[in-house]
């Protein structure tokens, strides 16, 4: 059976969300208001990115030789995307995030080509510039709607097995659509608050295990 993989980034694939970490580089706590009332659903990622990232005062080169020397991916990250890709499981990136900090970390990795769906952000002269990608018109909440995306890809792959790999809140939504989920953290909290099945996971070993025990 096919097994397309769809891996969130930020505290999923990085050990610590990186979005953040830039957040309290470069403001201190400001961000911290607008990321608590969307994290209670009351802002959309795209009001939110507009005021977070409004408040950087640096330009793309600057945030980016910054995460590169601080943001380090959850263990054993990198083996598995190439025994991943040895096994022919279709492993894929799948952020509301921003190339911006992504790209670079996953070049980092030997991973510069590796496939993805986020966000798209240039911060020129202090000022962002936002493309979002795959927008629900019925439901604005994400820039990115990964629901959307996992739905595409079982119409491409009919009969395929979706696995959903996330750690933050706005995960269970995606979550909900996959066959097999892997959570840790808050997504780990929600499921289990509202029933959905999962496999909690520390490290990537651990999400290998899993995947092999299928
Ligand atoms: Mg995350």
């Amino acid at each position: 059976m096919r097994t397309l993989i769809f891996c969130d980034f930020d505290g999923t694939a990085t050990d610590q969300d990186a979005q953040q970490a830039i957040m309290t580089h470069f403001t201190g706590d400001a961000w911290r208001p607008i990321n608590r009332a969307w994290t209670r659903g009351e802002v959309t990622t795209a009001h939110r990115a507009a005021v977070q990232w409004g408040l950087v005062q640096a330009n793309t080169a600057d945030v980016q030789r910054f995460v590169i020397a601080a943001v380090d991916f959850t263990p054993g990250f990198r083996e598995f995307a190439r025994w991943c890709r040895d096994q022919g499981h279709a492993l894929h990136i799948l952020s509301d995030g921003f190339d911006l900090y992504i790209d670079p970390l996953l070049a980092r990795e030997g991973l510069a080509d590796w496939p993805r769906t986020v966000n798209h952000l240039t911060l020129d002269g202090g000022e962002p510039r936002f493309r979002f990608q795959h927008q629900d018109p019925a439901c604005d909440r994400c820039g990115n709607c990964k629901r959307w995306v996992i739905q595409r890809a079982r119409e491409a792959h009919p009969g395929a097995r979706v696995v959903y790999l996330g750690d933050g809140v706005s995960d269970l939504c995606p979550a909900q659509a996959a066959d097999v989920v892997l959570a840790r953290r808050a997504l780990l909290a929600r499921c289990r608050e509202t029933g959905l099945s999962c496999h909690p996971f520390d490290d990537f070993c651990s999400v290998r295990a899993v995947l092999e025990s299928l």
